[in-house]
C-alpha cells in the first residue's frame, strides 16, 4: 500500500486539513450545546430580515468555500430564524421539540453513511429492532410488520394502499382501479387529516371514495352515522373498504371510539386503519394509555415518532397486522435487486415495505432517542404534556375573558378571547388573530388557529418535553395584556 493514495489529477470531497475540519467541528459542537441549552432565552421566533431573504437568492456557486467560511454564514443567517419548534413556547401545529441526542443520531447516521434501503449491515438490523420496538409499544404482535418513513403522511398513505389491495376483489397491482369489480368506500370522521385527501387521489380511488362522517359534539366519529352510510353505500353497490379511525384529531386532539370501530370492522369485513399521528404514542404514557384501548386492534396504523418522542425530524412510522399484505402491495425484485446467499445483499430489502428505494438512516434517532431515555420517561413526558393541557384549560376557565371552545381529550385546547358578550363571530375572528400574530411577532409564544364546528378559535398542542407551568400562566397573562392592547387602540 506505498503507492500515492491519489493521483495528481484525481480529486476528493474529502478534506485537504483533517485537523482542521476536526477543529471546526469541535467549534460547531460547543455552539450547537450552547444553541439549544439557551433556547429559552431567544425569541420564539423572528421573521428573517430582506437582506436574509435576498441572500437565498444568491446564484448557484461555482466553485467552493472553505466549510468554516460557510459554517460561518449559517450562524447568520439561517440558524437565528427558526420555525421555532424547539422552544419552549411552540405549541402550533403539532409537532416535536428535537433533542440533542436526536441531533447526534443525525449526525451519526450521515457519518455511517448506509443507505436502508436493503443490505446486511447493522444499520439495517437496528432499522428491524426499532420496528420492533415500536410495534411492542403499539400492542402489536411480533408476526406484524412495520417501515419508518418520512412522516405520518406518507405512513398513513401506506396502511391505505395495503387497504385498497387486500379489499379491491381484483390483482390491483397489476390490474390497476379500472379493473376493480365494484368501487370501494373508505370512510372517516369529519376531522380527518388532510393527509388522507392526499392519499385518496394518489391511490387512483378519488376523494369522495372517502366519506366522511359527521362527528358528535365531542368531535368524535358518530357511530350510529357511520354504520347508516355502510348500509347506505352496501344498498348502492359499493364495496365498504376501510374505517380510518383518528386517534387524536388534528382540531382538538378528539379520539374516535376505536373500540366500537375496531368491533364494526371485524362484523363487516373492512379493514381497520388507525392514524395514530398525534395519540398512538400515548400506548406508552403510564397515567393516560386508557385513552387508547383498542388502538392494539388496528389492521394497520401511522405513529410519528416526531411528533410525542420528540426525535428529529423525519420519523414517521407505519405498522401493518398482516406482514404478508404489507409486503405483497410494495415488493418489486428487478434482476438488479436479487437476494444472494452471502455478503451484502444477503439481507431482507427493507424497500419492500413501502414506495422508496433509497431510504436514510433514520432508525438511528429513534433507536438512540428510545436508549438514552429509556420508554418509560419518554412515557411519563406524554402524560406531563397532557397533565399540562388540563392545567391550561384551567386557567382559560378561571379568566373571564377566555372561553373554552374544546374539551380536552389529550394535549390540544381551542378557546378564544371574548371581551364582550355581544361581539360578532368576524369580530372575534380579527381580534383572536391579531392576538395570535403578535405573540409570534413579538417572540413570546406560538401558537395555531382553526375552526370548531363553524367557531373560530386559538388552539394550542402542547407537544414539547421543554415546556413547564410556567410558560401556561405566563401565555395566559400575554393574550389578555395584547387583548386589551388592541381593545384601547380601536377605541
Ligand atoms: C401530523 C399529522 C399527520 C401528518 O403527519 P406528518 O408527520 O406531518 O406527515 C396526519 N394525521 C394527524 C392526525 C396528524 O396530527
Amino acid at each position: 500500500m506505498n503507492q500515492p493514495i491519489q493521483n495528481a489529477h484525481e480529486e476528493t470531497l474529502d478534506p485537504q486539513d483533517w485537523d482542521a475540519v476536526e477543529r471546526l467541528g469541535l467549534q460547531i459542537m460547543r455552539e450547537a450545546v450552547a444553541h439549544v441549552r439557551d433556547v429559552r432565552d431567544r425569541p420564539i421566533w423572528r421573521n428573517p430580515t430582506e437582506e436574509i431573504r435576498a441572500g437565498f437568492a444568491a446564484p448557484l456557486p461555482r466553485s467552493g468555500t472553505a466549510l468554516e467560511t460557510v459554517y460561518g454564514e449559517l450562524t447568520e443567517t439561517l440558524l437565528p430564524y427558526p420555525l421555532g419548534n424547539i422552544h419552549p413556547r411552540y405549541w402550533m401545529w403539532y409537532m416535536g421539540a428535537g433533542t440533542f441526542g436526536g441531533a447526534l443520531a443525525d449526525f451519526l447516521a450521515a457519518i455511517d453513511g448506509s443507505n436502508l434501503g436493503g443490505g446486511n449491515n447493522a444499520a439495517a438490523l437496528m432499522d428491524n429492532q426499532v420496528i420492533a420496538w415500536l410495534k411492542q409499544m403499539m400492542g402489536f404482535p411480533e408476526s406484524a410488520s412495520g417501515t419508518l418513513t418520512s412522516g405520518g403522511s406518507m405512513a398513513n398513505i401506506i396502511g391505505l394502499t395495503v387497504a385498497r389491495n387486500a379489499k379491491a376483489g381484483v390483482d390491483i397491482r397489476e390490474e390497476g382501479v379500472a379493473a376493480m369489480p365494484q368501487p370501494l368506500r373508505y370512510y372517516a370522521s369529519d376531522q380527518v387529516h388532510s393527509c388522507h385527501q392526499k392519499g385518496m387521489e394518489l391511490l387512483g380511488l378519488g376523494n369522495k371514495t372517502l366519506r366522511r362522517i359527521p362527528s358528535g359534539a365531542d368531535l368524535r366519529m358518530d357511530m350510529a352515522a357511520l354504520r347508516d352510510a355502510i348500509a347506505e353505500d352496501r344498498a348502492a353497490g359499493y364495496r365498504p373498504a376501510c374505517v380510518i379511525a383518528t386517534a387524536g384529531t388534528v382540531n382538538t386532539g378528539a379520539i374516535d371510539p376505536l373500540t366500537e370501530i375496531a368491533d364494526l370492522c371485524a362484523g363487516e369485513d373492512m379493514w381497520f386503519h388507525v392514524d395514530g399521528c398525534i395519540g398512538a404514542l400515548i400506548a406508552i404514557a403510564p397515567r393516560y394509555r386508557h385513552l387508547m384501548a383498542g388502538l392494539e386492534r388496528a389492521d394497520s396504523m401511522a405513529l410519528d415518532p416526531h411528533k410525542l418522542l420528540h426525535v428529529p425530524f423525519e420519523a414517521g412510522c407505519a405498522l401493518v397486522r398482516d406482514a404478508d399484505r404489507h409486503r405483497g402491495t410494495f415488493a418489486v425484485h428487478p434482476e438488479y435487486l436479487e437476494d444472494k446467499p452471502r455478503g451484502i445483499a444477503s439481507a431482507e430489502y427493507l424497500q419492500d415495505y413501502g414506495a422508496q428505494t433509497s431510504r436514510g438512516f433514520r432508525a438511528l434517532k429513534v433507536w438512540m432517542t428510545l436508549k438514552e431515555h429509556g420508554v418509560d420517561k419518554l412515557g411519563r413526558l406524554i402524560d406531563q404534556n397532557i397533565d399540562q393541557t388540563h392545567a391550561l384549560a384551567a386557567l382559560i376557565d378561571a379568566e373571564p375573558l377566555l372561553k373554552r371552545v374544546s374539551d380536552v381529550a389529550v394535549d390540544i385546547v381551542c378557546f378564544r378571547y371574548e371581551p364582550e358578550p355581544r361581539m360578532s363571530d368576524e369580530a372575534l375572528c380579527d381580534l383572536n388573530t391579531e392576538i395570535m400574530l403578535r405573540l409570534q411577532e413579538e417572540g413570546i409564544a406560538a401558537f395555531s388557529d382553526t375552526r370548531v364546528k363553524g367557531r373560530h378559535c386559538l388552539r394550542v398542542a402542547i407537544c414539547n418535553h421543554r415546556t413547564t407551568r410556567t410558560d401556561l400562566e405566563l401565555v395566559v397573562r400575554e393574550i389578555c395584556r395584547i387583548g386589551a392592547e388592541l381593545r384601547a387602540e380601536t377605541r
